[in-house]
């Protein structure tokens, strides 16, 4: 059940939301709190479908700072226009189920629990008192600063499940979406989520039409594997837009989130019986191989892994990017015997060193901290420049391997030129599309090679480690365009690399 929580604040805004996300909703949630002149028969009319009248107290959460009998006085003119649902929180339920009157005997109780504190350590004890009230369902809603912490969650939910009670359990915040988006996996009756994007009643809904349409998280079961990327940041991922959609082509019962992750042995622990794989970014590309049961020879060497996948022995770890990138170039040009000069001393400078110097190339590491790049040099066994020292170098290829030039500093380049030997430039960066660094090398009748060619051909690969089978990479670099179709994303640089190879 996906529950979009209206909340106005004028009553045109309202109706407006409630039409805006009718084909998204099973049930509404008119929020009396953020609603002040409410018409509320009004707005049950309008819904259509069933409504859970809510009005949250300033001490859990909401904006209603009137006293008790005034609040339930609101709650009761709901009932009586014809709610199906009320909630009521757990400090409040006596008071309130004495002062509140139902006429219908279909109306039921939800009663609500909001942490809005420190993480919660006893969960068991909560939903022992909630279960307590008899209410029908069960809501607990909290804060999470980290993934980790959707493990509360999940022990509430399966609790509930275990009782055969019907029961949400939401981590707020970003750090929490995925508890938004799993909670069928979880056993959890339904979600909330916004009527549209800025709209949010809590910290880090999603708007429906993204639950629905994107991770169709309605559809999902307890059987559903998940995957997902791990790092921080990770709220500009397009994954979730590409995977998901690859996944029910290919014919899996899968689904692919996001998890803002600090406490990487903490999340993988918290994860270890529902994480089925994830892609691993910024910054966990390296401390990741700590944690896994198997790392293969590749990223072992490269000292990186973005892939995990679970297996009969434990978790597993590889690297897509290397070849991705590398297959990326050698679309235009073999690098075997070519001078390659990749900037940066990051995981991606050190999966696209290692392979190109496994493919043949000679290679040399410059980087704006110097001691860096000649660290990450030693351990390849490839040799280091100062950024002012490129051109000596005479490379051929030059690819650029920092976060020079990503949004939104996208007029920066991580060179104040290029040197005339390079004959191809390639730009990891992939938002924007053409970057300033791939713009200069265009201008000067360079080769170019963009970031979207590396991310889709490690995006492949990432899939079939997955799932078993292979997408398409011209289907995921149209996923991708389609998915950058956001103002923020700057998608008006995108601009097709149709310069044929040698
Ligand atoms: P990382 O480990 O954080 O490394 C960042 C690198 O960028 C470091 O070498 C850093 O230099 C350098 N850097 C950052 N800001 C800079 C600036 N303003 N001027 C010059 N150098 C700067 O990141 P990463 O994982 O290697 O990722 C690097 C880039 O590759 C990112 O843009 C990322 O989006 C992209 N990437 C793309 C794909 C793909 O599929 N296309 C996959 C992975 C990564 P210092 O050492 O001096 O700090």
């Amino acid at each position: 059940m996906i529950i979009v929580s209206v909340t106005g604040p004028s009553m045109p805004e309202a109706f407006n939301q409630i039409a805006s996300s009718v084909r998204y909703a099973d049930i509404f949630e008119l929020r009396l709190d953020l609603l002040p002149d409410t018409d509320v028969r009004a707005a049950i009319r309008a819904t259509r479908k069933p409504v859970i009248a809510t009005c949250r107290p300033v001490r859990e959460g909401g904006s209603f700072e009137g006293p008790e009998v005034d609040r339930f006085d609101l709650l009761q003119r709901a009932i009586d226009a014809g709610a199906r649902y009320v909630d009521l929180e757990l400090d409040a339920w006596t008071p309130g189920r004495r002062q509140l009157r139902s006429r219908v005997s279909r109306l039921q109780w939800i009663v609500s629990h909001h942490s809005l504190g420190s993480y919660p350590r006893r969960v068991d004890v909560l939903y022992k008192s909630m279960m307590r009230t008899g209410a029908e369902v069960l809501k607990f809603a909290y804060t999470a600063e980290d993934a980790w912490q959707i493990k509360a969650a999940m022990e509430f939910l399966a609790l509930a499940r275990g009782d055969g009670k019907r029961a949400l359990a939401i981590a707020m915040g970003e750090a929490g979406e995925a508890s938004r988006v799993l909670y069928k996996v979880f056993g959890g009756w339904a979600t909330f989520a916004c009527p549209e994007r800025g709209r949010q009643s809590a910290p880090g809904q999603l708007p429906a039409s993204a639950l629905r349409n994107v991770f169709r998280a309605h559809e999902r079961t307890t059987r559903t594997k998940v995957f997902g990327l791990v790092g921080n940041p990770v709220g500009q991922s397009k994954g979730p837009y590409i995977h998901n959609v690859l996944y029910r082509r290919l014919d899996r019962d899968a689904i692919y989130c996001r998890f803002r992750v600090d406490n990487l042995p903490r999340f993988m622990k918290s994860f270890e019986g529902v994480l089925q794989g994830c892609s691993v970014t910024v910054p966990h590309k390296q401390a990741m191989m700590r944690l896994l049961s198997q790392v293969d020879p590749d990223a072992r060497r490269l000292g990186a892994v973005n892939t995990v996948v679970r297996r009969a022995t434990g978790y597993f770890g590889a690297n897509t990017d290397a070849s991705g990138a590398l297959d990326a170039i050698e679309g235009k040009l073999l690098v075997a015997g070519k001078r390659c000069l990749v900037i940066g001393a990051g995981g991606a400078a050190r999966a696209i060193a290692g392979e190109a110097i496994r493919r043949g190339a000679t290679v040399c590491i410059a980087n704006r901290t110097l001691a860096r790049a000649r660290s990450v040099a030693r351990a390849l066994g490839a040799e280091w420049t100062t950024i002012d020292g490129i051109p000596s170098f005479k490379p051929e290829i030059l690819v650029n391997a920092t976060s020079a030039g990503m949004w939104p500093d996208i007029d920066v380049s991580p060179v104040a030129a290029i040197p005339d030997t390079v004959h191809l430039a390639f730009d990891a960066i992939y938002n924007p599309v053409m970057t300033c660094f791939l713009e200069k090398a265009g201008k000067q009748g360079i080769m170019t090679v963009t970031g979207v060619e590396m991310f889709a051909r490690q995006a492949v690969e990432q899939i079939r480690l997955f799932t078993g089978r292979k997408p398409l990479t011209t289907d995921v670099k149209r996923l991708f365009v389609a998915a950058t179709r956001d103002p923020v994303q700057d998608s008006r640089r995108y601009i097709p690399d149709t310069r044929p190879g040698p």
